[in-house]
């Protein structure tokens, strides 16, 4: 299925809350717990010790907020974050948006979900109540789309702030599929460039080379051709350059002869974080 214009320029779409009712789908989120550390795992970091003992769900926040101060003393004993933090949804980016400093998000890129979680509660403890163990519905499937597609066509994924590259997303993520296809939406339909723009996807710029020469960096160029993926990608071969579109300007495509110099086809910018010892959610 290919996504167009209706799919992004639409008054549901234009107008959806961020966070929505399921919480945050996008950044920034902010950390009601700013600079919290939990004091073992801390203790741990200042020794040098590792491995470092991960921030349990008890610890990033205790399940008592809200109630009787016994029970809120108790919560204290466990050394819980000091404040309740907020909610992510379960449709969210993938990309850590914890806001950092003012704005600025930490910008780590995960495909996984417990990863993700796992990072914010160790690296930004307190800042997300631990998820919910609800099976995703459709309207939170509904209201977090609508909110990531709104943040892509109104350009806050390409000029928001990261700490850390974060270039496309996870690799066929929704910011990823959702910048490309407003992309090529906007070649075809000058009044949604007018409106929008024509770039959606972030341009890191040590990772954009109009002279086609790559550079190695932190962060990969986020168009790195994948087969098959998505037939909106517009380094499909077949189509000559858009003369819009300057960053696209590699010439005539040649038959593809094995040699002709093309880009060679390597893994995309995401660089998921990965970790075997996800402790077991309480
Ligand atoms: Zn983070």
């Amino acid at each position: 299925m290919s996504l167009t214009r209706a799919d992004f320029d639409n008054p549901t779409v234009l107008n959806a809350a961020n966070p929505s009712a399921y919480g945050y789908h996008h950044g920034p989120i902010p950390n009601n717990n700013p600079g919290y550390r939990e004091p073992l795992r801390a203790a741990a970091i200042d020794a040098g010790t590792r491995p470092l003992p991960n921030v349990t769900p008890a610890q990033n926040n205790g399940p008592y907020w809200g109630q009787d101060s016994a029970k809120h003393m108790l919560n204290m004993s466990t050394l819980a974050a000091p404040i309740a933090g907020v909610r992510l949804s379960t449709i969210n980016t993938g990309v850590c948006d914890i806001d950092v400093n003012a704005g600025q998000m930490c910008g780590q890129v995960f495909t996984a979900q417990p990863s993700k979680l796992r990072h914010i509660r160790n690296d930004h403890t307190g800042a997300l109540l631990n998820p919910s163990t609800v099976n995703v519905t459709g309207p939170v499937q509904v209201a977090g789309e609508n909110a990531i597609k709104r943040f892509v066509v109104t350009g806050g994924w390409r000029d928001a702030r990261y700490l850390s590259e974060p270039g496309t997303g996870p690799t066929n993520g929704r910011l990823d599929l959702y910048a490309t296809a407003c992309e090529r939406i906007a070649r075809n339909d000058p009044e949604f460039a007018a409106m929008f723009g024509t770039q959606f996807h972030r341009r890191p710029i040590d990772a954009v080379s109009l002279s086609g020469k790559r550079k190695r960096g932190p962060t990969p160029p986020p168009f790195n051709p994948l087969p098959d993926q998505d037939k909106d990608r517009d380094d499909s071969p077949p189509k000559p350059p858009s003369p819009s579109a300057g960053r696209k300007s590699r010439g005539t495509p040649k038959k593809s002869t094995g040699t002709t110099g093309s880009r060679p086809s390597r893994p995309r910018a995401s660089k998921p974080t990965e970790d075997v010892t996800f402790p077991k959610l309480v």
